[in-house]
């Protein structure tokens, strides 16, 4: 994730959550399915700002969502692409191993563009995902819990990790990588409360993880419905209607079951809809609330958390640029 601060509700359902998940999943013999790790990406925050003024607080605060949410950092290294150099090393090589036309085609570049009013891509936006093949790779990662919009991003990835192999062979190793698989979630691309297909901190239109309960009320409140119900008994349509969709995520499914049939029968208005909905997210929030409190009065422990984290991930990367090296020929 780039540090852009605090998080919002789309990075806990697209990606967080499976993160938590991925995390503590066991496999049939009782020990973690996974080995996680946990990436800053610092370097791709300024592939739409130049401005690092925040970078540090933005960091700390999203790092601390990342802890209430669940993240361990005793279980999954937490760090900064910035401060392990084999991302950009492998970046540079993995750079020469794709087409500008490949990436000129990548679907979420074209959105960004869109969204931001782009006049002009620079060369490093442009390579995206090609760092982020870097950030995946070097800790060979295989499977890669990411929100939709990432989903042409891992595909690159497993272009890069296919070239790669084609043309380099490690003499002991053979492939010195495997190509990785996205996991996506239901919930892998959560619609913002302007009725946006994407909650996005650019587009202004989120719900954040640490608001508290008359924040997410209030929001709600202003949430877009069905612009063809306008009065409380009209029926209404749950389909089109992005508060239902938060309903769908965070009610029960009795809840939601119940909550479509009197929308669309015209016995629920959306001033009680909206009550019920914004309830049942600060309900799912509040032990992340609460878990948010310990550590952000303790920043110290957070930033011990990322040296700690960069420890670990640097010997990783160390290892995999060598074997990069070797099968390369070079050095
Ligand atoms: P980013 O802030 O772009 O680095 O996104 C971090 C992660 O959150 C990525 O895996 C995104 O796909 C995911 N994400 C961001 N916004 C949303 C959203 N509105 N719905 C679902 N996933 C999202």
């Amino acid at each position: 994730m780039r540090p852009t601060g605090k998080l919002h509700l789309g990075h806990y359902t697209g990606a967080l959550e499976n993160w938590v998940a991925r995390q503590n999943e066991l496999g049939a013999d009782g020990k973690r399915a996974f080995e996680t790790y946990f990436l800053i990406a610092d370097y791709h925050s300024l592939t739409t700002s130049l401005d690092t003024a925040d970078i540090f607080d933005h960091t700390i605060n999203m790092v601390t969502d990342w802890l209430a949410a669940g993240i361990d950092p005793d279980k999954s290294p937490v760090f900064r692409q910035s401060q392990i150099k084999q991302h950009t090393e492998l970046f540079l090589i993995f750079a020469m191993l794709i087409t500008a036309s490949r990436l000129e085609r990548n679907p979420t570049l074209k959105d960004q563009i869109r969204d931001l009013n782009m006049e002009a891509v620079s060369y490093g936006h442009l390579g995206y995902p090609v760092l982020q093949a870097a950030d995946i790779l070097l800790y060979k990662g295989n499977t890669v819990p990411v929100g939709e919009d990432q989903l042409p991003h891992v595909e690159i990835t497993r272009e890069i990790a296919r070239r790669f192999n084609k043309q380099y062979q490690h003499p002991k190793l053979g492939d010195v990588f495997e190509e990785p698989d996205p996991k996506i979630t239901k919930f892998s691309r959560l619609a913002g409360l302007d009725g946006k297909t994407k909650m996005s901190k650019s587009l202004g239109n989120t719900i954040l993880l640490s608001d508290q309960p008359e924040e997410v009320l209030q929001k709600v409140r202003k949430a877009v419905t069905d612009t063809q119900k306008i009065r409380k008994n009209d029926p209404g349509r749950p389909e089109v209607c992005t508060v239902f969709s938060y309903h769908c995520k965070f009610s029960s499914p009795d809840e939601v079951e119940t909550i479509a049939q009197d929308c669309r029968s015209g016995i629920l208005g959306c001033v009680d809809c909206k009550k019920r909905c914004a309830g049942a997210i600060s309900r799912d929030l509040a032990p992340i609330l609460e878990k948010r409190l310990e550590y952000a009065a303790k920043p110290d422990m957070v930033k011990d958390i990322l040296l700690r984290g960069e420890e670990n991930a640097r010997r990783v990367a160390e290892k995999t640029m060598k074997e990069v090296q070797e099968a390369m020929q070079i050095g």
